[in-house]
């Protein structure tokens, strides 16, 4: 399963021979249903580039890990509609994601921007999928896997789309039950009362659901009628985290009301995110608590002012690091201005997210059309902001 556990144990995979690998599989892609797919063609030639450009001792063991990998992918049908792949001698993890990857290959450090890409893409939403006598409360994940060999983490396709809650346990059924043969006037009465107690029950159940579950999104699924009135008893915190109401039809399948509810929820993603490089923006417009652009984002980043690293999700480009201080550059250097120490020169991507980490940064990947403005695919909002005179000097 990708989570921040895993997340972790690979922001410490400190070794700089892995080879990364990020792939769209999609099996509904017409050209992913030829007997030699679009894909595997891609990955060949990427990988065999990517190797091509490697030289000195460490070659003939690269050559090897990318051999393993592409065997791998020849021999295996994809389990989802994305796959990633670390690999180096004695280092195996691929993940098998339900959404496509953008394709990637990456020799070095670990690559995560991709799966952290997909964390944030396709963070958790709750779904209450109501009509006039049923609820469902569901919860949308990025993916959930289940171990079927050591170091291999595959995906179980029936399990991924929704999950009912951890153990069912946030799945409401109820049923609304009617007396018959009472006189039409009170049958009228307790039918709409009977509704409105079964509305307010699923909305207290939706409230606790969210609050349990740590889900800070929802997605309203059902009958115009339905929806509007469950909306109406939710208590007003549970309320603002509601991001929009989808018709569907009663008794939707869960595959259908995953359909219907995820284009909703990147949308609002994607709105956050344009959200999120507008702000920015406009910060540093006003020279206010942010900064765009790689030379001054990595100076903020070194003096420890960075509170949220923006990233976007197909940076390219270099950093210098220096192999004693670490001393930081986006422009190359021979030695290291500040001790004169050794430079080692690293791919930004695979260097940014362990850096965030060790300056206490938080990290947002942004994907193609948010990061679309952002200067240099890269940014920060920043928690202060140190003396001009004092950062001036780094980094330069
Ligand atoms: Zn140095």
């Amino acid at each position: 399963m990708v989570d921040a556990t895993e997340i972790d144990a690979l922001l410490n995979v400190a070794r700089r021979d892995v080879l990364s690998v990020s792939l769209d599989v999609d099996p509904t892609r017409p050209e992913h249903q030829v007997p030699t797919p679009a894909y595997r063609i891609w990955l060949h030639r990427a990988v065999h580039q990517v190797l091509a450009g490697i030289s000195g001792p460490g070659r003939g063991e690269a050559l090897e890990t990318g051999r393993k990998v592409l065997a791998h992918v020849n021999a295996s049908r994809p389990q989802g509609r994305g796959l990633v792949i670390f690999a180096a001698p004695n280092l195996w993890r691929k993940y098998s994601l339900p959404f496509p990857l953008p394709n990637l290959v990456r020799f070095g450090r670990p690559d995560l921007v991709p799966l952290l890409w997909a964390m944030s893409e396709y963070e958790p939403y709750a779904v209450l999928a109501v009509d006039l006598e049923h609820a469902t409360i569901a919860m949308a994940y990025v993916g959930r896997t289940v171990v079927v060999d050591d170091k291999t983490l595959e995906l179980d396709t029936e399990d991924w789309q929704f999950k009912s809650g951890r153990v069912g346990t946030y799945t409401r059924s109820i049923g609304v039950g009617i007396g018959r043969g009472v006189q039409a006037d009170t049958y009228d009465a307790r039918v709409a009362e009977r509704q409105r107690q079964f509305w307010h029950g699923v909305a207290q159940a939706t409230a606790k659901a969210l609050a349990d579950l740590h889900i800070g999104r929802m997605i309203i699924a059902g009958r115009e009628e339905a929806a509007s009135a469950v909306r109406e008893f939710l208590p007003e915190a549970v309320r603002a985290h509601v991001i929009g109401t989808v018709p569907l039809p009663s008794r939707a399948t869960i595959p259908e009301i995953q359909r219907r509810t995820l284009p909703m929820a990147l949308a609002d993603h994607h709105r956050q995110e344009s959200a999120l490089v507008a702000d920015l923006l406009a910060a540093v417009e006003a020279d206010a608590q942010a900064v765009v652009g790689r030379a001054p984002t990595l100076r903020s980043l070194m003096a420890g002012e960075v509170k949220t690293l923006a990233v976007a999700r197909d940076l390219e480009g270099d950093i210098w690091q220096c192999t004693q201080c670490e001393y930081l550059s986006a422009r190359p250097l021979r030695a290291c201005p500040i001790c004169g120490g050794s430079v080692d020169q690293g791919a930004l991507r695979q260097v940014l997210p362990l850096l965030a980490r060790r300056h206490g940064a938080a990290l947002e990947v942004i994907g193609p059309v948010g990061s679309a403005h952002l200067v240099d695919g890269l940014g920060a909002v920043l928690r202060y902001r140190t003396q001009r005179a004092a950062v001036e000097s780094v980094g330069r």
